[in-house]
């Protein structure tokens, strides 16, 4: 209980900073939300997106999953969380730029990479996670001899990779991309550096941002 009371009083914080004496964004959000991003993110504790880009309420549309994928755009009766939350980021809210943001010492990575499986047959990790199935051969062909923390290191790159290429499947964002209404970044959080690198739009590979 003890956890649950310190996000009660982090409410109360919260309450005082931005619904207090001065409520000027929060009377503006009451009218609605205009985000100029949406960020699909990692579910892992350690990188909340709008901590990490120390965010005010109201300024990042974000999606957050094991491993931080964007699945390819299948258009049929199943149950797309990550396709209906960017649809109504980029058809509805007409955000200008999409993030996906992967990290060091992704768990979902390295569930893909080991390939193993916790929850016997209703586990759903592992159909999650083989999204990046394509990363993850790409790697294991390119770092053929190298250590498995190297192919890790490298599959969180390469998964942010597929999941650039994945959203460019969404015949609303391909649209967007071509006109350039929309712009795509693929972010990486290295968590023992505290560092942040982005790809290159140029060649593919990441440079430090900050
Ligand atoms: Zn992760």
């Amino acid at each position: 209980m003890q956890e649950i009371e310190g996000f009660i009083a982090g409410f109360k914080r919260f309450q005082e900073n931005w619904l207090g004496s001065d409520k000027t964004l929060f009377d503006s959000l009451r009218q609605g939300q205009n985000p100029k991003a949406i960020l699909i993110g990692c579910s892992d504790s350690r990188v909340d997106p709008a901590i990490l880009a120390d965010c005010a309420p109201g300024d990042l549309f974000v999606v957050r999953n094991v491993a931080n994928l964007v699945p390819p755009c299948e258009p049929d009766a199943g149950h797309h969380g990550v396709s209906a939350a960017l649809e109504y980021a980029v058809c509805h809210l007409q955000v200008e730029h999409i993030i996906v943001m992967g990290h060091s010492q992704c768990g979902g990575i390295r569930g893909l990479m080991d390939g193993v499986c916790e929850c016997g047959e209703h586990s759903f990790i592992a159909n999650w996670v083989g999204i990046a199935q394509k990363a993850k051969e790409r790697v294991l062909q390119e770092f053929a001899d190298k250590p498995v923390e190297m192919q890790v290191h490298a599959c969180e790159r390469a998964a942010i990779l597929l999941s650039l290429e994945n959203l460019m499947t969404f015949p609303w964002i391909r649209e967007r991309v071509e006109d350039g209404r929309l712009a795509l970044h693929g972010w990486y959080f290295d968590l023992q550096a505290g560092t942040l690198s982005g790809v290159c739009p140029v060649n593919g590979t990441f440079e430090t941002l900050a």
